[in-house]
């Protein structure tokens, strides 16, 4: 089981178009929103997708 709430800074497999891989999650339920830390971008994707797409919890 992956242990994330919202404040939780995660490293994602694939970086975001600003170079940067480290992201925030804002907001938890069907799905997980995650703020880009470098350029402030939040992105929406399906929890099942971000558990696809998360390399390491960070904090
Ligand atoms: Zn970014």
């Amino acid at each position: 089981m992956l242990d994330y709430k919202i404040g939780t800074v995660v490293l994602m497999k694939k970086q975001h178009p600003c170079g940067n891989s480290e992201f925030t999650i804002t907001r938890i339920g069907a799905d997980v929103k995650i703020k880009c830390n470098q350029c402030g971008r939040s992105i929406m994707m399906p929890r099942i997708e971000f558990n696809k797409k998360l390399k390491k919890i960070l904090a």
